[in-house]
């Protein structure tokens, strides 16, 4: 075991405090393990845990189904045997963890608790998501996060953002960890990333603005393998104004249909299961419909929305969207379906390092992520991760941690966030929904270049605000360098002719 008197060292170290960090912590303090959870996060919104809407959807009594409709969502790239563990544990992991651990208040048909009201959603072909209202993330983490608060094993550290990995010989042995402009090593005996997604990389993103990548630079940066980076999953209905939020698949599900500016439907002439077609697919007829007809509308006269999605009638009411008359939207970026490669068990391709939720890549989503299947995902791989982790078995091994240079003051106050932007600019126009090879080739010049500024800065300065540009930069190179690779155009990785485009600017 750990020292306890010692707080710099774990057994286990999780970095990241959405459900997957929440469940890997878990899994490895109920196995008696000493559980340390580094977690960038102020308050449980900074975790996109917290925003998911739609809810978590179960297998039921038809596994065979959940599983065909989850290989056919990614365009039959879904690794099958990733598929296999995420189904036959959905049962398990929700009704242990959500349902009698966290007493999760599902929604229900009627005054029996057990009784689940079931919903449906875009690309499922049976009503197998459990949710509550379309809010559930908050309802999920809320519960989950006062749960490990108070556990005996864990502690949990907020406002603490791992900046880099402590390896030596090709092991992990914790991480660089700030806190309020302090640096210190915390040492573990097996270190898990769950830190979350790359929405920071784009303008229009439904993630909170925390999600810069940071666990898959780690990793990547210190050896770890990653895949399918290419598909970055854009949602395809967000409210098109100013603060966007996303309008959930369930409203789809439940009989919303899309209309362009001319009123008339065009989902029916993309797909057959038109409105209810694979993410990736009503994404890209949403940005053509806007592109031609000026305009797309959420029509969602056919429930009762008020009563069925009350939350999501408020979004509109603080907006001044009225909805009766459809509502604008817009695709923008919501998941990565690629990461750290993991195995079954969360394992990284460096030992003593696991990887679970949006930051890994488990297989699942190949090139395009079925509805409500991540929050599963993250809590049946964090389980298994921490169980893993715990049985690891190592303590804590003092390894020489970095060299920090926050001596030179030079870092201008603008830098970070300037770089930022021009880092959104060069991603949106040209790794967007769909992608040229030459487009792809102008922005993996000017990321280069990006990077090469914040690596100057980056051997004389350690600041987070720094460490996330870098993780930003790092992660959008290996989307662009995957992307560049595959030159099939599948899922979420959409390839279109080259044709008249405009000159990417060095700033
Ligand atoms: C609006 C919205 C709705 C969604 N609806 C659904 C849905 O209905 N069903 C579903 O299955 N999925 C849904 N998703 C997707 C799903 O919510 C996410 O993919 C999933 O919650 C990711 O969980 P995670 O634990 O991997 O990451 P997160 O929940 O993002 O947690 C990452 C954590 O890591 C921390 N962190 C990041 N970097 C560092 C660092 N360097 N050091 C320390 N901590 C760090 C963050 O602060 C955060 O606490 C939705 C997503 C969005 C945005």
């Amino acid at each position: 075991m750990a020292d306890e008197s010692d707080p710099t060292t774990a057994d286990v170290l999780v970095v990241g405090s959405g459900v997957a960090g929440c469940a890997a912590a878990l899994g490895a303090a109920r196995a008696g393990k000493d559980v340390l959870v580094a977690t960038k996060a102020e308050r449980p919104k900074d975790a996109t845990s917290w925003w998911a809407q739609g809810g978590v959807a179960v297998s039921r009594s038809d596994a065979e189904g959940f599983k065909q409709d989850i290989i056919a969502a990614s365009d039959d790239t879904a690794d099958p045997d990733a598929v296999d563990v995420l189904v036959e544990n959905a049962n398990e992991a929700v009704r242990d963890v959500l349902i009698e651990t966290l007493d999760v208040p599902f929604d229900t048909t009627g005054d029996d608790p057990d009784a689940f009201d079931y919903g449906r959603e875009a690309a499922h072909g049976e009503r197998r998501i459990l949710h509550v209202n379309a809010s559930t993330g908050r309802h999920v983490l809320g519960p989950f996060l006062s749960h490990l608060d108070d556990h005996p094993n864990v502690t949990l550290r907020e406002d603490t953002a791992a900046l880099d990995l402590l390896t030596r010989e090709g092991r992990v042995h914790g991480a660089l960890c700030e806190h309020d402009g302090d640096c210190e090593p915390i040492y573990a005996g097996s270190t898990v990333l769950a830190t979350g997604g790359i929405g920071a990389l784009y303008g229009r993103s439904t993630n909170p603005s925390g999600a810069t990548g940071d666990g898959i630079a780690m990793g990547a940066l210190a050896g770890a393998d990653v895949a399918d980076m290419e598909y970055v999953q854009f949602h395809p209905t967000v409210y098109a104004g100013d603060e966007p939020f996303l309008l959930s698949e369930a409203l789809r599900g439940e009989g919303a249909v899309l209309r362009n500016a001319d009123g008339g439907r065009f989902m029916p002439e993309h797909h057959p299961d038109a409105e209810l077609a694979p993410r990736d697919v009503v994404a890209r007829a949403v940005a053509a419909e806007r592109e031609r007809t000026g305009e797309v509308l959420l029509d969602v006269s056919p429930l009762d929305f008020e009563t069925e999605f009350p939350d999501l009638a408020a979004n509109c009411d603080e907006r001044d969207v009225d909805y009766r008359t459809g509502i604008p939207v817009a695709p923008a970026e919501h998941f990565l379906c690629g990461g750290i490669t993991v195995d079954s068990r969360g394992r990284t391709s460096l030992d003593r390092l696991f990887a679970v939720g949006e930051c890994s890549r488990t297989g699942i989503h190949g090139a395009n992520r079925l509805a409500s299947t991540s929050l599963l995902e993250g809590l049946v791989w964090g389980l298994r991760a921490g169980r893993t982790a715990a049985a690891s078995g190592t303590d804590p091994e003092i390894v020489d941690a970095p060299d920090l240079r926050d001596s030179d003051p030079a870092l201008p106050a603008a830098f970070a966030a300037e770089k930022f932007t021009r880092l959104r600019e060069v991603i949106d126009e040209f790794v967007g929904l769909s992608r040229t090879p030459d487009g792809l080739r102008r922005a993996s010049a000017a990321i280069r270049r990006l990077k090469g500024e914040v690596d100057a800065y980056v051997r004389t300065r350690t600041s987070r605000e720094l460490y996330e540009l870098r993780a930003a930069t790092v992660t959008a190179l290996l989307i662009v360098r995957a992307a560049r690779e595959n030159t099939d155009s599948r899922g979420c990785h959409h390839l279109v002719d080259t044709a008249d485009e405009p000159e990417v600017h060095a700033d």
